[in-house]
């Protein structure tokens, strides 16, 4: 699925346009979940000796849980991805993927793997005042209050209290 072959280089570069299932083995155990197909589209290209450059961008859309209540949040994104594919082993630099000796094919679906996670935000919050959880009953603040007491500090209350002094 996500295999190009190689021969057509010769020719020029190759012209890359897939919608990837979110099933496929590339995407198994992500910390988010998809929404759809993850679109990559771009060009190979022939970058010296057994060496093959990747440019283009990579379209996903995903759900996130707000790092706050919880809830499910819809990310989406498209971003821009530079990258080589290489035979030497000792290459170190992330944007390099390694790649056998004398492949016929380029497997895209480690590199997309990994850019897609590089690519997603690390939290979401579902809204910028997401009042989170009830963290005594779990209840969800956004929808109503819960019947719990809240305990306010006492050092937080008397600053309360000068506050309420200032403004009067
Ligand atoms: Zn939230
Ligand atoms: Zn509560």
């Amino acid at each position: 699925m996500l295999r190009v072959k190689l021969g057509p280089l010769a020719a020029g570069a190759i012209n890359v346009a897939l919608v990837v299932p979110s099933d496929e083995s590339c995407f198994e155990d992500l910390s988010f979940g998809l929404e759809g197909p993850v679109e990559v589209n771009g060009r190979i290209t022939a970058a010296g000796d057994a060496q093959y450059y990747f440019h283009g961008d990579i379209g996903v859309k995903a759900s996130m849980e707000c790092r706050r209540c919880l809830n499910s949040v819809a990310v989406e994104r498209t971003f821009e991805v530079s990258v080589l594919f290489a035979e030497d082993e000792e290459m170190t630099d992330p944007s390099v993927y390694n790649i056998p000796e004398y492949s016929a094919e380029l497997d895209l679906g480690q590199m997309v793997r990994e850019e897609t996670i590089l690519a997603m935000p690390s939290f979401v919050l579902c809204k910028e005042d997401c009042a989170g959880l009830c963290q005594t009953c779990g209840a969800n603040l956004n929808d109503d209050r819960c019947a719990c007491e809240r305990k306010v500090d006492p050092r937080w209350a008397a600053l309360e209290q000068l506050k309420n002094t200032l403004t009067d």
